[in-house]
Formats: structure tokens, C-alpha cells, sequence
């Protein structure tokens, strides 16, 4: 039951760690324990006919599984340091883009060729949003889109599962370090140290331990580093809205770059609101963190399964100082209360958020947006803190202006948004932890925020193993 590697996740960040490592070592025997199900058998209930929200599964489709959170993702690989996660901090520049690259190529290899690439560099938009007082991030963005995402996935499991054993539905409960005296076995006897993993069906060993488990695994990480004494930061979250309004408003924008990363500086607290996970002619979801139903979006690359709509988020971030160290807390507690009054996601046209009244069934059915989510009309102003929903207000009256007809009255929100980050684990520049041989990357991290990134933490850290780095 010894293995020389364990990556604890089957997410963007534990594949592609399993990927490099048998790549460059086919005699590595290497572990992989997830605590969803494989990827044929990822399927969430939700069918809006006889179940129409969350029910609560004991793993979620959605987050959980074969692909991680992101298997049923849009599959927008950005290829950037300017957001999705701090890697570069860690490896430099350069590397982080290379690693980037890299992963771009396998997915394309896997099932991705003849996807888009698209890229702000010298794009027109960018000059009209300085124009307007908004700012256009750079990056290359591939557009795997929902469905091709899945082939990539499905074509990675085929190869990998050939080298490498995959146990399902087995979430990893503990962590140990073995001291060298007590680990006898010859696969240790060099490094005399290694690492015991405790499931519901056994214990495992291994030499090197990579620990990949992501957002939905983030309070188990946390124990983790309790347990291990590993070091931690507080981090932030980031609090806000999807907004969904007819494709044509932001075509302009989306035919060209498909997803555009905009910040914007509100006038009234100078806080940064920024646009995220944009989704041209895609659909409003739900999303279940530890049994809270927040909000988010995806698209496919099919037109057949094309929208009318575009939606897109609006998040600002809460960074909090001593002695408040819970910013996850803090953001469950503004869903929770949305789950409170709405049973789940709420919506209200921008018309009704602006007159200071909740949208109700007959106002959304009036409407000449039709949502792609079954959510209950409400009113966010009694969810959203003020601060927030006034710097949320003030962007689309900005992006109003690049976009003609964002600020409609018919132009739905949906609440609340959250993106939890982990709190960040503290790694060495080759994201080791203070144990030696045992590596946290990916969103579990709390340095990556994204597919590209995410991935690529795995390929750099086989790398750092394979002793290649
Ligand atoms: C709906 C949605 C859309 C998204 N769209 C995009 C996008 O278009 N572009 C983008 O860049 N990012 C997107 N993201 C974010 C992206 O999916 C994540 O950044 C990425 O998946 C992180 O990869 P990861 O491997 O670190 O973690 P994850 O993908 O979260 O994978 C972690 C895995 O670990 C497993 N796990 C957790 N705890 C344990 C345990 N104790 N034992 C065993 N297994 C465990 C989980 O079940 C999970 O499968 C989206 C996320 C969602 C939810």
C-alpha cells in the first residue's frame, strides 16, 4: 500500500501534478485519493422539472470529482500573473506563463484543438475603457467552453488511470508525518521520512504527499495545517453579484476578447469592483459550498446550447485586519442570509434595485431579460452590505458607458456571489510546506484562483519532485 507520490484531489491541480509525474517517471506509483465521484458518474440532480434547486448531495456534482470544480466549468484557461492566483510570487514570471503554456498545450492535445484563443493586447476596448474610467486587465484567454472542457477531462482520465490509482469517493480524513524510524520500508529508507493518509477504507503511505483538495476542501486543509502545525494567513473574500443581461449589450466586448477582466475605482469609498467569470450566451447556475447556495455562471462552446444572455460577476473584495481573521465566515454569513429569505439565489432587476423595491414574480416575468435561473425575486439590498451594492451600482452606471444598455432597468442580478479563498497555506518558493515532501497547490493553497493556475502549480511541483526543477 506504498506509494511514492499521494496527491490528495483529482482537480485541474492534482491531474496535471499526476500528469508531469508520470511523464517524466513512469515508474512512479502514485495515488490518487477525491473525494467525489468519477467523471461519468458527476451528475447533479437539479433538472428544472422535478428538481429545481440544491438538495444538498453528500458530495456535489459540481464541485466535486474527477476535474475538480472545474469540470463542469466554462474551461476559461487565462493565461496571465495579472489575476487568478499569486503563482508567480512563488516561481517567477516567466515560469508561471511557461507552466500556463504548457497546460494550454496538453489540454489542446487532449481533446481542445481548434479552440479560441483570445487576447486584450492592443485592443481598442482597452483605450475605451480608460476613456471611461475603467481598466482592462491583460491576458490570453482559451475557451475550452463547458462541453469540450469535459472531453479534455474524459480523454486526461483514459491516459492517467493507465499508470496511476484512482480512488473515488474517498476523502482523505488525516494527514500524518512518518518519522524515519518509523517508517521502514526500503521506498523511504533515503529520505527516512514520509507521510500516512487515513481514509474510511485504510491507511496509505507515501514518500511525497501533494495535497490539491481546493475550495470545497478548505476547511479540511485548515485542520490539516492545525494538525501539522503548518503556518497560515487570513485572506480575503470577495463579495458581489451575477449580473445577466441580453448578449447583444455586451457583444462588442465578448466577440472580440470573450472574457474581459475590467476594474473599476468607485468614487464614492474608492473600492476596486471587478468583472469576473464573464459568459457570453451562457447560463446562470447555482453553486453549493458547504451547504450554502451562492451564485455563478457558465457558457458552452456549442451554439445549440447557446443562451440569449450574457452574464458576468461583479465581486469586491473584503481584505479584514486584526483581530478579525474569518473573512470566509463573514462571506457565508451574507449567503446565508440570501438562503434565508430567498431559499437560495435571489434576483432583481437593476430597475427595482435602483427604486429601492424587491423585484417579485410579476416584475421578472414583465421583464425583457428572461432568466436562465430559477431564482427567487427579492430584494439585495437587505443581503448585500451597503457599501458593496453602492460600489456594485456605480460600476454598471460605468460599464454602462462602454456598453450601452448594461445600466437597463431590465438588466437582472442575482445574489450573492462569493468567492471564497483558502487561507493561505505558507510554502517555500517550490510550494513545499515546512514538512519536507509535503506540497499544498491549486485553490487549496490559497495561491491560485484559477484552471491555468491551479494546473500549473501541479505540473511545477511533479517537476520540483521528479527532481527536474
Ligand atoms: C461553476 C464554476 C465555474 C468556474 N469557471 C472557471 C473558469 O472558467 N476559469 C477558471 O480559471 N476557473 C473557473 N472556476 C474555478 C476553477 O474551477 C478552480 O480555480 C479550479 O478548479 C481549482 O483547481 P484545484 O485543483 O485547486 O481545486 P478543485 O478543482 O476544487 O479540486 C479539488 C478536488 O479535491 C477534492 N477534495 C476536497 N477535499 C478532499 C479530501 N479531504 N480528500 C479527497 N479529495 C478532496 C474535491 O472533491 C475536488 O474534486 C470555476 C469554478 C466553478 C465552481
Amino acid at each position: 500500500m506504498n506509494y511514492d507520490v499521494i496527491i490528495v484531489g483529482a482537480g485541474p491541480g492534482g491531474i496535471f501534478s499526476a500528469y508531469e509525474l508520470i511523464k517524466l517517471n513512469r515508474d512512479l506509483k502514485i495515488a490518487v485519493f477525491e473525494a467525489g465521484n468519477a467523471l461519468e458518474k458527476r451528475k447533479c440532480p437539479i433538472d428544472g422539472v422535478r428538481i429545481k434547486s440544491c438538495i444538498g448531495c453528500e458530495s456535489c456534482a459540481i464541485m466535486n470529482g474527477f476535474g475538480g470544480a472545474g469540470a463542469f466549468s466554462d474551461g476559461k484557461y487565462n493565461i496571465t500573473n495579472q489575476f487568478g492566483g499569486t503563482l508567480f510570487e512563488y516561481i517567477g514570471k516567466n515560469e508561471a506563463i511557461d507552466l500556463m503554456k504548457y497546460v494550454d498545450e496538453i489540454n489542446l492535445s487532449h481533446g481542445g484543438e481548434g479552440t479560441k484563443l483570445y487576447s486584450t493586447a492592443n485592443s481598442e476596448i482597452k483605450r475605451m475603457c480608460l476613456q471611461n474610467g475603467l481598466h482592462l486587465l491583460d491576458a490570453q484567454v482559451r475557451h475550452l467552453g463547458t462541453d469540450i472542457n469535459y472531453v479534455v477531462l474524459e480523454n486526461l482520465y483514459n491516459e492517467l488511470s493507465k499508470k496511476v490509482e484512482f480512488f473515488f469517493r474517498t476523502p482523505v480524513e488525516k494527514v500524518e508525518r512518518i518519522t524515519g524510524a518509523e517508517n521502514t520500508s526500503n521506498a523511504f529508507a533515503e529520505a527516512g521520512a514520509g507521510y500516512r493518509v487515513f481514509t474510511k477504507d485504510g491507511e496509505y503511505t507515501c514518500k511525497n504527499c501533494i495535497i490539491s483538495v481546493g475550495r470545497s476542501g478548505s476547511k479540511w486543509m485548515e485542520t490539516v495545517c492545525n494538525d501539522l502545525a503548518i503556518p497560515t494567513k487570513s485572506n480575503r473574500v470577495d463579495i458581489g453579484v451575477r449580473v445577466e443581461l441580453p448578449a447583444e449589450i455586451f457583444a462588442s466586448l465578448t466577440d472580440e476578447l470573450y472574457e474581459s477582466k475590467i476594474v473599476y475605482r468607485t468614487a464614492k469609498f474608492e473600492d476596486l469592483v471587478r468583472t469576473f467569470c464573464m459568459n457570453p450566451h451562457g447560463a446562470v447556475v447555482n453553486e453549493n459550498t458547504n451547504g450554502i447556495v451562492t451564485v455563478n455562471g457558465h457558457s458552452y462552446e456549442d451554439p445549440s446550447k447557446h443562451t440569449e444572455n450574457t452574464n458576468f460577476a461583479l465581486l469586491v473584495s473584503k481584505h479584514f485586519s486584526k483581530p478579525f481573521k474569518d473573512s470566509n465566515g463573514y462571506g457565508e454569513s451574507i449567503a446565508r442570509l440570501s438562503n434565508m429569505l430567498g431559499g437560495g439565489v435571489i434576483v432583481q432587476r437593476f430597475g427595482d434595485l435602483v427604486r429601492g423595491r424587491r423585484s417579485n414574480d410579476e416584475r421578472i416575468r414583465e421583464g425583457f431579460v428572461t432568466p436562465t435561473l430559477n431564482a427567487t425575486p427579492g430584494d439585495l439590498s437587505l443581503v448585500i452590505p451597503k457599501r458593496i451594492l453602492d460600489g456594485i451600482i456605480e460600476m454598471i452606471y460605468a460599464l454602462d458607458k462602454i456598453c450601452p444598455g448594461t445600466a437597463n432597468d431590465d438588466t437582472l442580478l442575482y445574489g450573492v456571489e462569493v468567492k471564497f479563498y483558502n487561507m493561505e497555506v505558507e510554502l517555500s518558493e517550490n510550494l513545499e510546506t515546512c514538512h519536507k515532501g509535503l506540497f499544498v497547490i491549486g485553490d487549496g493553497s490559497g495561491v491560485t484562483h484559477s484552471l491555468s493556475h491551479a494546473s500549473a502549480s501541479g505540473v511545477y511541483v511533479a517537476r520540483y519532485i521528479c527532481g527536474t526543477k
